[in-house]
């Protein structure tokens, strides 16, 4: 259970963190977060948080689309969030969630003149349990905001209500999650996780001009699937009939890891069984968010009585 939240400044029990039913960001949609997650090395007795650094500096860049001022560097944010981890205490694996705010309890709809707050808290995120099959996905009805509309590439409060369209209508129809085109037709991502796919033998994933997330584990996928796996890489927009001649593909995220798709629209990917190079790109993360990879090192902060890396 959660105990503590960083909140209003300062390290509270979680119980005094609270806003108000007027609050301008509850009503409106005009927050921001983050997603990070922390990994409980047993035989090391170390947790790490992966990234922590770019996580904060894509929180501060969300920020900056909300108008919002906050007197924090991303170093700043990550020490504040060890000091929130090692107050914690949490022996297997953690998520952590950073979210800015518009603190006032005004009605009034806008970005400007109003007071930021940032709030840090984290969860018990639990074992991952390794996935013999891939996932069965859809494509959503729905499309991806635009960023002429609501930006995609900032992870804003208000743009998850296209994420929860998305993974409701899924769901419900017996699927895992959707596939989202943006509104020139083109493959976005996943309802909250970017999308890759291997097509002979190169890895193929959206650029960041089609209405994604700018996503952590997307960037750090593409740079190891090129430098450690030697794999040809190519950011390309991405037709929906291809999803359907695709020979492996998988969703990348803090929460989605490496998850591999099975089937898209009722179209079996490969022999439907997790891809070579899926399962290499997973193995290959999961080592370094467990840090196991002391070439990656610097990938991962250890919270208990170690510097923060940057
Ligand atoms: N797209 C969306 C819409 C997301 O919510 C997420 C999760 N943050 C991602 C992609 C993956 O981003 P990251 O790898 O930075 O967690």
């Amino acid at each position: 259970m959660t105990k503590f939240a960083y909140f209003e400044g300062a390290i509270r029990p979680i119980e005094e963190a609270k806003i108000s039913v007027m609050n301008q960001t509850l009503n409106y949609g005009t927050g921001c977060f983050g997603g990070l997650r922390g990994y409980w090395n047993d035989d090391q007795q170390q947790l790490y948080v992966f990234r922590i650094v770019d996580h904060f500096r894509r929180f501060l860049d969300s920020a900056k689309l909300l108008l919002a001022k906050l007197p924090y560097t991303p170093e700043q944010l990550a020490g504040i969030t060890v000091e929130l981890l090692r107050a914690e205490g949490w022996k297997e694996n953690c998520y952590i969630r950073p979210l800015a705010y518009k603190a006032d309890n005004t009605i009034g709809v806008r970005l400007h003149n109003l007071q930021d707050e940032v709030a840090i808290f984290s969860t018990a995120a639990g074992t991952y349990q390794w996935a013999d099959r891939g996932c069965r996905v859809c494509t959503s009805s729905w499309r991806r905001v635009d960023d002429t509309a609501i930006p995609a590439r900032g992870k804003l409060t208000g743009a998850y209500m296209n994420s929860s369209l998305i993974k409701s209508e899924a769901a419900l129809a017996g699927y895992d999650d959707a596939i989202v085109l943006n509104q020139d037709g083109h493959v976005a991502e996943g309802s909250a996780a970017n999308f890759m796919m291997v097509r002979n033998g190169a890895l193929i994933t959206p650029p960041a001009t089609e209405n994604i997330l700018e996503g952590i584990t997307r960037r750090t996928i593409m740079q190891l699937a090129a430098e450690e796996l030697d794999l040809r890489v190519i950011e390309r927009p991405i037709d929906r009939s291809e999803l359907y001649l695709a020979d492996e593909a998988f969703f990348c995220g803090t929460g989605a890891q490496v998850t591999p798709i099975a089937e898209v629209d009722h179209r079996p990917l490969g022999n439907g069984e997790v891809g070579p190079i899926t399962r290499q790109v997973r193995d290959l993360y999961f080592s370094i968010v467990y840090g196991q990879q002391p070439r990656f090192g610097h990938w991962v902060t250890a919270i208990h009585q170690q510097p923060v890396a940057t």
